[in-house]
C-alpha cells in the first residue's frame, strides 16, 4: 500500500540572538529536524563574533570572517527562518513579537540568547565619548579607525594615547592585543619604550579579581614590561573627548577611550515582564526556562541561574547549549526538562596579544606559547563546528535500476531544485511544447510579456499572469519580491498595473500556523501592491506541499504608448537596471553556502520595484523593453531580438553582477534552470573565446525579480542611465548595443575587452 508523508507545521520557535547557546541549537535541529516545528531565529548581528578568537583579530593573526560565524548557512542547516533584527518589544501574553517594518511574528515558545552588554549607566559622557566592547561590530569599526591613526602618529614618534576601562580578563586583552598590533604596524619591539601610551583603568584593587595570585601578577609583569601603564582603585567618573576623569580626581588623556565594564542587562526583558534575578540578568530556573514564564527559556550572559549564579563568560552559554537544545524540543513534544548545572570553575584561557597566553583554573597556572596553540585550537575547532556543516542530504526516491547511473546523478544534482525563477520549466521546454500546440503548423507569433487585449475606447488591457516558489523561509520578504516579480510583465511594457488578483499554495499546517504565515504572507503582497499604487482585487488559496505565490495583473495603457518586447533598432543602447546572480545566490543558499551579506544585498536589489525604470525608459524613448526573469539575460535578450533577426554586441565586463555570484559559479554552483537556460548560447557567436571570462555563465542564471532590459534611442542613452542611477539603482549599466538587424539569425557578439 502506498504511504504520503506529509509534515504539517503545527508549532512555531523563535530564538531571540544569534548567541554561543543558539549555535547548539541550530546545529541540533539541523542533525536532528524536528518536523512540524517551524523555527525562526532574530539576530541583531548575523556575521556573529566569537569573541574568544578577538584578541587574535586585534593582534593581526587572523582575519575578521575568521573570527565570526555567518548565522545564514547554519540558519538554512537547521531550516530556520532568519531575520536581521534587534528585539526590544515582546508580548509575553499574546506571544508576540514587534519588529519594526513588518507583521508581528507569533511564537509558542521562545528562547533568549542576547548577551550582555558594558554597563555604561554609571558613567558620565561614555555613550559621546568612548566606546564600549560591545557590540562587538561597532567595536571592530572603531577600532580600525583608531589603529590607523595610532600606527601614523606613533611611527611619526608623536603621542597617542588610549585608554581601557575596566579589569577583568577582556580588558586585559583588549590592551595587550592593541599594542602588540600597534607596534608591530610600526616595527617596534613590544618591550619598547613608543609614544603610545596605553593605560588601563579599574576601580577593582586588583586585576583579574575571579583568578589566582599568581595570574594577576604575570599579568601584571607582561603589562609592565610592554610599558602598559595600570591604574587601580581609580573608579571612572566621567568620559571626556579627550580625557578619562576619575572619582578620585585623577585624570588620564585619552585620544581614544574603550570600556569593557561589568556586564548588565538591556531594559527590553524585565519591561516585557521577565523576572530579574537580583544582578538584574533574567532569572532562570536551572530547566534554563524563565523563572516566571515557562514558554521562555533564557541561556548565556543573559541569563542567572537560580542556585548557580557564574560570571558572565561564553563557556558556560557554551555549555548551556545542548541542554537547551534538548529543553526546547523536550518542551515543545511534551516532555520533562533536564537540568544544567554549570561547573563550579572553568577554564579561563587569557591571551596576552604576542601568540603567548595565560591559562587559568582556580590556583593552577600556565603560560607560554604551547597555551596559546591550544587556546587558537580550542577556538579554530569551535568555529569549525559551526561553519564547516555536513552536506545537505538529498532523498531520490528511485527504485534501483530504473535509469543509468548517469541519468539518476543529474536527478539527484536537480532533486534540490531551486525556487523562485530557477523552479521554473526550462525555456527550450517551454517552447517546443508551445509549437506543439499549433495546430496549422504556423511558426507562433513573438509573444510579449503581457496579453495585451484591445478594448473599445482605443486603450488596450495588459494581462500578465506569473507564479513563484519560494526560496526563503521567510513569508513576508519571499511575498514582497514575489509581488514585485510579478509586475514586472507590466512595467516591461512600460504601463502602470491596475489591480491583481492573487493565488496562493499554502503547505499543510496546523489552523494556527497557516493564519499566521497567510496573514505575513498578504499583509506583503498588499503592501508591495499599494506602493506600486496597484490594487488586490481578490485570489485563490490552495494547500500545496511548498509555499506558492502568484499573481494575475492587469494594467491600461493608450495603445500607442505600449513598449514592444522587440521593435528593437540599429544603433540602440542596451540598458540593464539590476546586477545578475540572484540564481546561483539562492542555490547555493539552499546548500547552506551563501554567505549571509551576499543574500541580503541580492534581496535588497529584489524588493527593488521596476516601477521608476519602466517609466524612466518611457520618457526616454525606449524603443523594445524586457523583464529578465527565469530564462537570465541570455534567454531574455535572445526573445528581444528574435522577430528582427538583430546582432547584438555585448559587453560582458559590463554586465552587473550581485556580490557572491561570480565566486558561487566559479565554485560550481547554479541554479536548477542554468543548464537549460543554457541552450541558446549557440547563438553567441564568439562565446569560445570568453569560456574564461566568469561572467559568461552569470548570462545563463535565472533571475528572480530581475531588473529591465531596455533598448534606448543611442543619444538619449547616457542621460538615461544617469536618471536611473540617480533614482536608486546604481547598478544599472550599459551592457551592449543593436549592431545590425535581419543578420539571418538573432545572435549576440561578445565584445572583446579593451586594450
Ligand atoms: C574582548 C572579549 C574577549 C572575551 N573572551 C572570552 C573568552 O576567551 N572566553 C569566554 O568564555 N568569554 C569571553 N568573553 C565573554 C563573552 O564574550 C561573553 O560571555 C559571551 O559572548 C556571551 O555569550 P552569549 O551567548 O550569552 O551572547 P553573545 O555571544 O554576546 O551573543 C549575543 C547575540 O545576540 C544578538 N543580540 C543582542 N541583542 C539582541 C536583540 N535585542 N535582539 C536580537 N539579537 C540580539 C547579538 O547580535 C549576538 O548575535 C569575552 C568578551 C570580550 C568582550
Amino acid at each position: 500500500m502506498q504511504s504520503t508523508r506529509i509534515t504539517p507545521q503545527v508549532k512555531h520557535l523563535v530564538l531571540i540572538g544569534g548567541g554561543h547557546s543558539h549555535l547548539f541549537v541550530l546545529k541540533r535541529l539541523g542533525m536532528r529536524p524536528v518536523p512540524g516545528l517551524t523555527v525562526t531565529l532574530i539576530s541583531r548581528d548575523i556575521d556573529t563574533p566569537y569573541s574568544g578568537a578577538m584578541p587574535s583579530y586585534l593582534s593581526g593573526f587572523c582575519s575578521e570572517d575568521a573570527m565570526h560565524i555567518d548565522l545564514r548557512p547554519l540558519a538554512q542547516f537547521a531550516g530556520a527562518r532568519l531575520i536581521r533584527a534587534s528585539v526590544d518589544e515582546i508580548d509575553l501574553e499574546a506571544k508576540t513579537i514587534q519588529l519594526p517594518g513588518r507583521p508581528l511574528i507569533h511564537f509558542d515558545l521562545l528562547s533568549i540568547n542576547t548577551g550582555s552588554q558594558p554597563d555604561t549607566a554609571q558613567i558620565d559622557g561614555a555613550e559621546a565619548n568612548a566606546c564600549p566592547v560591545k557590540p562587538i561590530s561597532h567595536f571592530l569599526s572603531r577600532w580600525e579607525r583608531v589603529r590607523a591613526e595610532a600606527t601614523k602618529r606613533v611611527s611619526q614618534q608623536t603621542p597617542y594615547s588610549i585608554v581601557i576601562v575596566g579589569g577583568g580578563p577582556a580588558s586585559v586583552e583588549l590592551a595587550l592585543a592593541m599594542h602588540y598590533r600597534i607596534h608591530r604596524d610600526c616595527n617596534l619591539p613590544l618591550d619598547e619604550k613608543s609614544s603610545l601610551s596605553l593605560t588601563l583603568v579599574g576601580s577593582a584593587s586588583s586585576l583579574l579579581a575571579q583568578h589566582g595570585r599568581r595570574v594577576q601578577q604575570h599579568v601584571l609583569n607582561t603589562l609592565t614590561e610592554r610599558h602598559i601603564n595600570v591604574a587601580l582603585g581609580q573608579r571612572v567618573q566621567r568620559f571626556l573627548p579627550d580625557s578619562v576623569h576619575t572619582q578620585t580626581g585623577a585624570d588620564y588623556d585619552s585620544d581614544a577611550s574603550f570600556f569593557a565594564t561589568g556586564a548588565r542587562l538591556p531594559e527590553w526583558p524585565g519591561r516585557c515582564g521577565l523576572a530579574l534575578s537580583d544582578d538584574g540578568f533574567i532569572d532562570t530556573l536551572p530547566t534554563l526556562q524563565s523563572a516566571n514564564v515557562d514558554f521562555v527559556f533564557v541561556a548565556g550572559d543573559a541569563a542567572t541561574i537560580r542556585g548557580a549564579a557564574r560570571p558572565k563568560s561564553g563557556v558556560y552559554a557554551v555549555r548551556a547549549g545542548a541542554v537547551l537544545a534538548e529543553n526546547l524540543v523536550r518542551f515543545a513534544t511534551g516532555k520533562r526538562l533536564k537540568h544544567f548545572t554549570p561547573q563550579q570553575q572553568a577554564l579561563a584561557l587569557i591571551s596576552l596579544g604576542d601568540k603567548t597566553a595565560i591559562a587559568s583554573r582556580g590556583s593552577l597556572m600556565a603560560s607560554g606559547r604551547a597555551v596559546w596553540e591550544v587556546k587558537r585550537h580550542i577556538d579554530s575547532r569551535f568555529l569549525a563546528k559551526f561553519t564547516h556543516l555536513p552536506k545537505m542530504a538529498v532523498d531520490l526516491d528511485l527504485t534501483a535500476g530504473l535509469v543509468d547511473s548517469q541519468t539518476e546523478a543529474i536527478l539527484r544534482q536537480h532533486a534540490l531544485r531551486c525556487a523562485g525563477c530557477g523552479a521554473k520549466v526550462a525555456s527550450g521546454v517551454l517552447s517546443d511544447v508551445l509549437d506543439e500546440l499549433a495546430d496549422d503548423g504556423a511558426p507562433r507569433k513573438p509573444i510579449e510579456d503581457a496579453a495585451i487585449i484591445p478594448l473599445a475606447d482605443g486603450r488596450v488591457l495588459l494581462q500578465s499572469i506569473d507564479q513563484l516558489s519560494a526560496f526563503i523561509n521567510d513569508p513576508w520578504t519571499f511575498a514582497r519580491v514575489a509581488t514585485n516579480h510579478c509586475l514586472s510583465d507590466i512595467f516591461a511594457m512600460g504601463a502602470q498595473p491596475h489591480s491583481a488578483l492573487a493565488v496562493v499554495g499554502m503547505p499543510l499546517a496546523s489552523p494556527a500556523m497557516t493564519r499566521r504565515d497567510l496573514g505575513e504572507l498578504m499583509r506583503g503582497v498588499k503592501m508591495t501592491l499599494q506602493e506600486n499604487d496597484c490594487e488586490l482585487l481578490g485570489g485563490h488559496t490552495a494547500e500545496n506541499p511548498t509555499l506558492q505565490l502568484g499573481l494575475a495583473v492587469n494594467g491600461f495603457a493608450e495603445a500607442s504608448d505600449v513598449l514592444s518586447k522587440h521593435a528593437v533598432n540599429r544603433g540602440d543602447v542596451l540598458i540593464l537596471t539590476k546586477p545578475l546572480g540572484s540564481g546561483v545566490l539562492f542555490a547555493a543558499d539552499m546548500r547552506g553556502r551563501c554567505r549571509s551579506g551576499w543574500a541580503e544585498a541580492a534581496i535588497g536589489q529584489m524588493l527593488q520595484s521596476n516601477r521608476v525604470a519602466s517609466q524612466l525608459f518611457v520618457q526616454h524613448g525606449a524603443t523594445a523593453c524586457t523583464d529578465v526573469t527565469g530564462f537570465g539575460l541570455a534567454g531574455h535578450l535572445f526573445e528581444m531580438i528574435e522577430p528582427t533577426a538583430a546582432e547584438v554586441e555585448l559587453d560582458l565586463n559590463a554586465v552587473p553582477a550581485l556580490e557572491g555570484s561570480l565566486t558561487l559559479l566559479a565554485e560550481g554552483f547554479q541554479s536548477s534552470l542554468h543548464g537549460g537556460n543554457r541552450r541558446v548560447a549557440t547563438g553567441i557567436y564568439n562565446q569560445e573565446a570568453f569560456d574564461k571570462n566568469p561572467r559568461l555563465e552569470l548570462l545563463f542564471d535565472p533571475q528572480t525579480a530581475g531588473g529591465l532590459l531596455a533598448a534606448v534611442p543611442e543619444q538619449a542613452a547616457a542621460e538615461c542611465l544617469a536618471d536611473l542611477q540617480q533614482s536608486g539603482l546604481r547598478q544599472a549599466a550599459i551592457v551592449g548595443r543593436v549592431t545590425s538587424l535581419t543578420s539571418g539569425l538573432p545572435s549576440i557578439v561578445l565584445k572583446a575587452p579593451r586594450g
